[in-house]
């Protein structure tokens, strides 16, 4: 049984976001999520675009928090050392229809206080990003928007708030929420409680799950499935801007974008499923992207295609966030129905949640708080000088671990041994890219699970990809001759 005074169900970047504010704030508090790892939901599986905000409705929470959220993004991914690029966006129209719809945007995008929108004519979209299909009428000029990380950027936040003395309970998942006298007690399908003065549903796709538990106010959630081409790095991409179509009630609908990392990425579309944990692809699914895709891009290959993914929209029937206190429950507060553009939101969304949750246990902040250290260069990025100088300080970065992305032993070591470091081969592909190149792993993940196992003491044989039962070992020659298994 674990006792707390905050108790944040989610460790997406909505959860991460708060736990690092309230960080700053004399209260204990634990973060719990029934991934393996942080980030394991929409947050790990979404287009990394941090929207500039002209596309929400004037006067949403979703255009509050879009504008606000965005704004905070740079000077935070710079002190947290994340990946960010301010790369700017289109939004592409082909027909007089979409065209007065590009109207429609820019007067919500300036109503919104987005800066420097500006309707380009054909030729001036196409000169600027000369692989659009010629038969475009005219684009929306966003210069203000911009590519992250998204789960770097939870993993750096979570992090900093660890190093402020946040907890983390991972792999289990809150089946029952009761009311104790003035707080609250959470218990996990795994048989774990949590008791808590206060409660904080950031649990995404699974949030209306609990908000009904513990509200008077039923919510409806649908969950809306979006999936995704990831092509490998090149020295030059199509476009240097993200590429949006016009969009519609299902979404922003597919776009074409570069990431932080200097890939490309087709998607996503939008499918109302049943399942909130159904991350399949489908060969329906990916082509409906690939046809869409071929309308902004038509000189779109899926050639250098590395991987496919999918993450879950978590809807509500409202069409807007729900940010605050939960209605008919005391000493509760929720940020749920966060879909696009939660992402971009999110570091606006955590500050304001954190007031109000501060404000109502008038906590008192910290006289100081540390700040997390700033990330080394990551090998493939240092010049030969600063190769040279890594390797003489710290032998471990002269093995290569992933020769994909060029991610040393040095680095794989770092990941593992962060605040709230990698305890899967997921996990380590996430904050340091070994796994994410063309071979998607199939080189460097046994040398991966082999530092894992070193750094954690966990025995290889338990080392999962990505939590549950995805094992990469099913077992020793030792123990098949003794005839048992590893995994039992
Ligand atoms: C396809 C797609 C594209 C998107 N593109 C963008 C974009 O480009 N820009 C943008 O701004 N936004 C985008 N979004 C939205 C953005 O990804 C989300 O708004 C954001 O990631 C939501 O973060 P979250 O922390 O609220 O939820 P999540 O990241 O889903 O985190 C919720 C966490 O709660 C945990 N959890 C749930 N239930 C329980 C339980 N019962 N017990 C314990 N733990 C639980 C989950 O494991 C999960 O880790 C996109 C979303 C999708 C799906």
């Amino acid at each position: 049984m674990f006792d707390t005074d905050i108790l944040i169900v989610g460790s997406g970047i909505t959860g991460t976001a708060l736990a690092r504010e309230l960080s700053r704030y004399d209260a204990r508090i634990l973060v719990l999520d029934r991934g393996s790892d942080i980030a394991e939901g929409a947050t790990k599986a979404n287009s990394g675009i941090v929207h500039a905000g002209y596309d929400a409705v004037p006067g949403s929470l979703k255009a509050h928090y879009n504008v606000r959220g965005a704004a905070l993004f740079s000077s935070l991914c710079e002190s947290l050392s994340v990946p960010y690029r301010k790369c700017g966006a289109f939004v592409i129209g082909f027909d007089a229809k979409d065209l007065d719809t590009l109207y429609v945007l820019l007067q919500r995008g300036e109503s919104n206080g987005v800066k420097g929108l500006r309707i380009l004519s054909r030729d001036e979209a196409l000169r600027l990003e000369p692989s659009l299909n010629p038969d475009i009428a005219g684009a929306l000029d966003v210069p203000e928007s911009a590519i992250v990380s998204p789960y770097e950027l939870a993993f750096a936040l979570a992090d900093e708030a660890a190093l402020n003395g946040v907890s983390f309970l991972l792999g289990q998942t809150v089946t029952a929420v009761e009311k104790t006298g003035e707080g609250w007690l959470a218990r996990t399908g795994k048989g774990e409680s949590v008791s808590c003065k206060v409660f904080v549903n950031c649990a995404g796709s699974s949030g209306a799950d609990l908000h009904n538990l513990i509200s008077d106010f039923p919510l409806h959630m649908t969950h809306r499935r979006g999936q995704y081409y990831l092509l490998d790095r090149a020295p030059v991409l199509p476009f240097s801007r993200t590429i949006f179509q016009c969009p519609s009630v299902m979404g922003k609908g597919v776009l074409v974008s570069p990431t932080v990392h200097g890939n490309l990425l087709l998607g996503p579309n939008a499918e109302d499923i049943p399942d909130p944990l159904d991350t399949a692809t489908t060969s329906e699914g990916l082509s409906d992207v690939l046809e869409k895709a071929r309308r902004t891009w038509p000189g779109a290959s899926i050639r250098t295609n590395i991987t496919n993914f999918s993450g879950i929209r978590a809807h509500l029937s409202t069409d807007d966030f729900l940010v605050g206190p939960v209605s008919g429950a005391a000493n509760a507060f929720e940020a749920i129905g966060i879909e696009s553009p939660g992402l971009s939101s999110a570091p606006a969304v955590g500050l304001e949640l954190s007031e109000m949750i501060a404000a109502s246990m008038s906590l008192k902040r910290k006289n100081a708080v540390v700040s997390l250290p700033r990330r080394p260069v990551p090998f493939h990025e240092m010049t030969d000088e600063q190769r040279n100088a890594a390797v003489e300080s710290n032998p471990e970065y002269g093995n290569i671990v992933c020769r994909c992305e060029c991610v040393t032993e040095a680095e794989v070591r770092q990941a593992i041994r962060r605040p709230v470091g990698a305890k899967t081969i997921d996990g380590v592909k996430r904050r340091t890219r070994a796994g994410m190149g063309r071979c998607q792993g199939g080189f460097c993940s046994p040398r991966v699970a082999q530092i894992i196992s070193e750094e954690t003491g966990i025995p290889l044989a338990q080392i999962t990809k990505d939590g549950g039962d995805s094992y990469l070992l099913s077992g020793t020659l030792a123990s098949f001759l003794k005839g048992g298994s590893v995994n039992e």
